[in-house]
């Protein structure tokens, strides 16, 4: 929706680490080896890859970052990168769930193979059983790690490493807290709400 509506980019960490690696850039280079041998990929090659991502036209009008900054040593080398052409994040958008209802909704969801739509068992279902809605598709994939067992260690890892960042852009004055408890559509006005006063900002 944000990427329609404001002709944003969307970056995932995971995206931008398979497609540096397809393109054989430097960074990918360092970052395949990595992974080959059986590594975390570390921050100073995400930055690396995301320098340049950043330079390329289609994120001239800005980009929505998915995944990343996860840590504030990530978020301190981000905002360094950021400073080397003069840009900074606009908004930071902390979506408010509590932890009971955060393990139902990701061990719920799951996406068309074909297309990339998301779905969820309890939230939104396709009109019919197995057919994405977008594409028709009839493959449907969910992540691994989206399993309820280990959304429990995803979501301390996140109260350890991601939430400090809350308090970091709040220092910044960038943060914006929806919550995120509600119904899709009204997440998403608010969402275009916050984006829209970044972005005249
Ligand atoms: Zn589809």
């Amino acid at each position: 929706m944000l990427e329609d509506t404001f002709g944003l980019v969307q970056l995932s960490t995971g995206d931008l680490l398979r497609a540096a690696v397809a393109q054989g850039t430097e960074a990918g280079k360092q970052a395949k080896a990595v992974m080959e041998a059986g590594g975390l990929v570390s921050d100073e090659i995400v930055i690396a890859i995301l320098r340049d991502r950043l330079a390329e036209p289609d994120c001239a009008r800005g980009v929505i970052l998915d995944g990343f900054p996860r840590t504030t040593v990530q978020a301190q080398a981000l905002d360094a990168l950021l400073a080397e052409t003069d840009q900074q994040i606009n908004a930071a958008i902390s979506l408010e769930v509590d932890d009971a209802a955060m393990v139902e909704r990701i061990s719920g969801r799951y996406t068309c193979a074909a297309c990339g739509e998301g779905y969820h068992d309890s939230f939104k279902r396709p009109a019919k059983e197995g057919v994405c809605d977008k594409c028709g598709g009839t493959e449907m994939k969910r992540r691994a790690d989206d399993k309820a067992e280990t959304v429990a260690s995803r979501l301390e890892a996140y109260h350890a490493q991601t939430a400090p960042l809350i308090g970091y852009y709040e220092e910044k004055r960038a943060l914006s807290r929806i919550d995120a408890m509600g119904a899709i559509d009204k997440i998403a006005a608010d969402l275009g709400t916050i984006v829209e006063d970044a972005t005249a900002r």
